[in-house]
């Protein structure tokens, strides 16, 4: 799809790894803390991979959202979701009604591939949940994302009892996601970020 990233930031010390370019795979080094991407100790995140697949945004776990709604536009207490990605994307949307059905029937590939029609919202870096406006640099529209990972954790028993088990311990990376807060609702260090606290709750 797109060509791998001459660097990414390294998820050990936050300074750069730089890809060693005689690989064809993908690999990645830190010359700061001696960072290897091809450690066995490390997951780099994609859909298309068996092993960490059930990671990924767009695996369709299927999480309840209960009422923390801001207003009282949408006047269910409750709404289902089906994949993390449903909700990523849905928060471009600023109508409040339109967004409620994006969000609780669209798959993670069906929301997916709406990505490049949904891309108003860098116009100005602002998201919506329930008709309410997020800066996308505020602490509110991180503290909804974290809303949404925590959601995620407690009301889906397979992801959090079998899946991030099996990562606890493991140094995750995403080295197909984006850096740039202007050009992404969730960078590689805000999925990182999010994965690595839910694992601490274990
Ligand atoms: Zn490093």
């Amino acid at each position: 799809m797109t060509e791998p990233k001459n660097s990414i930031i390294c998820p050990v010390c936050g300074k750069t790894a730089k890809r060693l370019p005689i690989h064809v795979n993908p690999l990645y080094r830190c010359d700061e803390c001696g960072f290897l991407s091809s450690d066995e100790n490390v997951v780099d995140i994609s859909y298309k991979d068996h092993v960490s697949a059930p990671l990924s945004n767009l695996y369709p776990h299927k999480f309840v959202l209960y009422g923390f709604y801001p207003t009282s536009n949408i006047s269910e207490e409750q709404i289902t979701i089906p994949s993390m990605e449903s909700f990523l994307q849905g928060l471009k949307i600023k109508d409040a009604t339109l967004q409620n059905i994006f969000m609780t029937r669209y798959s993670a590939m069906d929301a997916c591939k709406m990505s490049a029609t949904l891309n108003d919202w860098k116009e100005t870096q602002t998201l919506w949940f329930n008709g309410e406006p997020y800066n996308r640099y505020s602490d509110e529209y991180t503290d909804l994302i974290t809303k949404a990972y925590d959601a995620l954790f407690e009301t889906n028993v397979i992801f959090r009892e079998i899946v991030l088990p099996k990562f606890k311990g493991k140094i995750l990376i995403h080295t197909i996601g984006k850096d740039s807060e202007s050009d992404t609702v969730l960078t590689e260090a805000e999925f990182r970020h999010q994965l690595n606290r839910l694992m601490k709750r274990l």
